[in-house]
């Protein structure tokens, strides 16, 4: 047997290292870390995400087996897998190895038996599991928020609710207030403030819509002879029932107010001097007819009033113009006798 010549082992080196460089070369292509370990688990090949991963230089991992970088609770299911290759079996596991610096990596561990050794692909997760965590985080963020969007809103509703109801609240007592601040206290009717106001708007309304319009001045007669005679408190009794009388008197749309001690006033809208006359004799005759207590007693046998009636005209054509006139005929009407109209 002649020995190989010079020549020969030159080209089989060459060819050898060849073979190594492309054995490297693939070994670099794998984009995970990579291991080729012995029957032992030694290691045989790592690449440099190999390296990179558990930390460890080429001969630190020489004096090692794979074993030694997996973490304690791992260890169990890790030796498994190696028997499940022994089989020639694939395996797939996730487990913790834990580098030089004593970092626990979770990791996607790939087996492959290939005769004498097996083949490890390691696939790092903390990548993959920080963006779980920060998904999981942000849809709990996002429910939270949407928690609080909805809590808001309710809240928000609430005050609407509220400020609308308190809203009509303030409304109602503001009407309340402006009727109060309209109402004689002792008989409810309207008060000489209010009387004055509405006289006021009728007669501007004059201006621009003539209707008919009349006034009445009501008196009640010998009303201190009353007072005197049954005390203050029937006096104010009197004065309650007699302005019931002349509301139920005028129309509807008529304005009754106290014009002051006990004395009435009527604005009557769209009543000519006729028709005010009919409205004064109902209101003289309703008081004339209604039995007062001790009324017997009044000087003439009777608890009445006197009207004095005005109508807008010409020459009664201010507010001033209409009171003055209608106090000169309730005053006729009590010189005349009382208990009788005038005007
Ligand atoms: P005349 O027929 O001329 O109108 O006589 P009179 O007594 O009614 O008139 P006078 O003006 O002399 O007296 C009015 C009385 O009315 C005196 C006052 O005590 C009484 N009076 C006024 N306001 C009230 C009140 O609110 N309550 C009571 N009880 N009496 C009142
Ligand atoms: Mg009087
Ligand atoms: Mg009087």
């Amino acid at each position: 047997m002649t020995s190989p010549s010079l020549k020969e082992i030159r080209m089989k080196m060459d060819a050898l290292e060849k073979e190594v460089l492309l054995l490297r070369s693939i070994l670099e292509a794998i984009r995970d870390p990579f291991f080729i370990l012995n029957r032992k688990g030694e290691f045989l090949k790592v690449n440099l995400k190999g390296l990179e991963l558990l930390n460890y230089s080429p001969e630190e991992l020489q004096q090692m087996v794979f074993i030694d970088v997996v973490a304690l609770d791992d260890i169990s299911t890790m030796r498994e897998g190696f028997d499940e290759m022994e089989k020639g079996r694939e395996i797939s596991l996730n487990l913790h190895v834990v580098n030089r610096l004593r970092e626990e990596i979770p990791v996607e561990c790939s087996g492959t038996p290939r005769g004498e050794a097996c083949l490890i692909t390691l696939r790092d997760l903390r990548e993959k599991i920080r963006l779980e965590e920060e998904w999981e985080r942000s849809k709990k963020q996002f429910t939270e928020k949407i928690r609080e969007r909805d809590q808001y809103a309710r809240e928000l509703q609430a005050m609407r609710d509220l400020f609308k109801e308190k809203t009509k609240e303030i409304e109602k007592m503001r009407e309340e207030a402006v009727l109060l601040s309209h109402t004689d206290d002792l008989t409810g009717i309207y008060n000489h403030r209010f009387f004055i106001q509405q006289l006021t708007l009728e007669v501007e309304r004059q201006k621009r819509y003539p209707v008919p319009l009349s006034l009445l001045m009501i008196d009640i007669d010998y009303f201190k002879h009353y007072n005197d005679h049954n005390g203050h408190l029937a006096g104010d009794e009197a004065l309650k029932a007699i302005a019931l009388l002349i509301q139920h008197g005028v129309r509807q749309s008529d304005i009754v107010a106290r014009y002051g001690g006990e004395e009435f006033a009527a604005i009557l809208i769209k009543a000519g001097k006729e028709e005010a006359r009919e409205i004064a004799e109902r209101v003289r005759r309703f008081v004339s007819e209604t039995r007062f207590p001790n009324e017997k007693e009044q000087p003439n046998g009777d608890l009445t009033v006197s009207i004095g009636i005005t109508t807008f005209s010409p020459s009664t054509s201010t507010l001033t113009d209409l009171i003055r006139k209608a106090d000169h005929a309730l005053y006729r009407a009590k010189r005349a006798g009382r208990n009788r109209i005038e005007g």
